[in-house]
């Protein structure tokens, strides 16, 4: 055993087993893997032994939806409409983005998601190797697109940028186990229906879902409707979008046979609620969508509408608002929430985490419950969704490797160089 974490109480959201919460449990991690879960030790010496009965072990945070070096343009715009936020100030200012500050900014929102607990991300960004190059430095599992834009029907789709980026990325990375490229349509006001079809044959061929934003806003709902006759998810549907696997970002103004088309379909909707908040989007209905068996995850949208990368806000948030919207107290649990953010993910990026167990990938986030504010401890479940946030992870592990531990990152970045370089490039 590379690594084992001894006497620890285990969160191993696994629905196969009785126990939501086991204490006094042995992981031991080989090769990337969790090669014993169990509550004896396993009898073998172990390269490293974690142990502690105040740590609570649970599996590794999945983003899944998040535009990493947004980071750089965190605060840049508040408290202002969404056309104005975008208009006026997000793309003026990400045109003047380098490939070096799209770099440092994904070194800082990677190292921001791994000291909050974050293992994986899906991401949605340009400029991709220079996000890649960060993720491996980092040590997090990545899954990126390029997504596709175009305003002009007579482009030439095959020099597009989104499929050049998206399979430089699949063959630069082809033997990474952290790194990989999916396809994306940015969304489908930003394109048209001859580029969706083009992005759904390129996804056929090389078996990858298509990352796209739908339904984020009543305009955009509403304009689809007078343009094409049906909503975003259904005009997408016409034209093959949603037959080769698909993760659709917000998905806050879905109509019923949206919801049904994507049980259907096996499409995740991914839950964005700070963003959609912060941004006046609405409030997605997902206690319904999940009572209608869809797929639902969570994301933290990019950090210039969020503010922050932080996992376990986007949780208690998610679990409020149903509460809210519903006045049903149980319409999305605090265990609903935690396995939105790891189970669902999990099955959204089609990975082998979310959950711990043998076999699965060593992706781990570890929680000091001697912090002040997880103290009493009546409910485990509890206190990580409501009273827990980013600080309180003491360590993450990723593929095995311990990427972060208690303030220091194992990648040894310079924290105070990197930090300079991001505030001296704002823009
Ligand atoms: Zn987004």
């Amino acid at each position: 055993m590379e690594l084992l974490f001894r006497n620890v109480t285990v969160l191993p959201m696994d629905d196969t087993l009785e126990e939501r919460v086991l204490r006094n449990m042995c992981i031991g991690i080989d090769k990337g893997k969790i090669a014993y879960f169990g509550a004896y030790e396993p009898g073998e010496n172990a390269g490293r032994v974690v142990e502690g009965e105040n740590l609570v072990v649970i599996p590794g945070l999945i983003n899944a939806h998040s535009h990493i070096p947004m980071i750089l343009l965190r605060g840049s715009s508040n408290d202002v409409p969404l056309e104005e936020w975008l208009f006026e100030h997000i793309f003026p200012r990400e045109a003047k983005l380098t490939g070096e500050d799209i770099h440092a900014g994904s070194l800082l929102g990677m190292l921001e998601a791994i000291s909050t607990g974050t293992t994986a991300l899906c991401d949605m960004y340009m400029n991709l190797d220079a996000i890649a190059s960060a993720a491996e430095k980092v040590g997090i599992r990545l899954h990126l697109t390029n997504a596709l834009t175009s305003f002009d029907e007579n482009e030439n789709l095959e020099e597009n940028r989104s499929f050049l980026q998206n399979r430089l990325i699949r063959e630069k990375y082809r033997d990474s186990c952290l790194i990989k490229s999916l396809n994306g349509i940015h969304a489908v006001y930003t394109s048209y229906p001859r580029a969706w079809e083009r992005v759904r044959k390129e996804a056929e061929e090389n078996g990858k879902p298509i990352n796209v934003h739908v339904s984020e806003t009543k305009t955009e709902q509403e304009n689809c409707i007078e343009k094409y006759g049906t909503t975003p998810l259904q005009t997408l549907d016409r034209y093959g979008v949603l037959d080769v696997g698909c993760i659709a970002a917000h998905c806050v103004y879905l109509t019923d046979e949206d919801i049904e088309l994507m049980r259907e379909k096996n499409v995740t909707a991914v839950h964005c609620p700070t963003s959609n908040l912060m941004l006046a989007s609405g409030i997605a209905d997902v206690s319904k969508y999940i009572k209608r068996g869809v797929n639902v995850a969570l994301g933290t949208d990019g950090a210039a509408s969020n503010n922050s990368l932080d996992m376990f806000e986007e949780m208690k948030l998610a679990s409020l608002l149903q509460k809210g919207i519903s006045l049903d107290p149980t319409a999305i649990s605090a265990y609903d929430a935690l396995k939105m953010a790891t189970v669902n993910g999990a099955k959204a990026l089609r990975l082998n985490s979310g959950v711990i167990k043998e076999g699965c990938n060593a992706d781990l986030a570890v929680l000091d419950f001697s912090r002040i504010g997880l103290t009493p401890c009546y409910d485990h479940v509890a206190n990580v969704v409501y009273s827990a946030n980013g600080s309180d992870v003491a360590m993450t592990v990723i593929d095995g490797k311990i990427v972060y531990e208690y303030g220091r990152f194992a990648c040894g970045i310079d924290i105070g160089k990197l930090r300079k370089a991001v505030e001296d490039g704002k823009k």
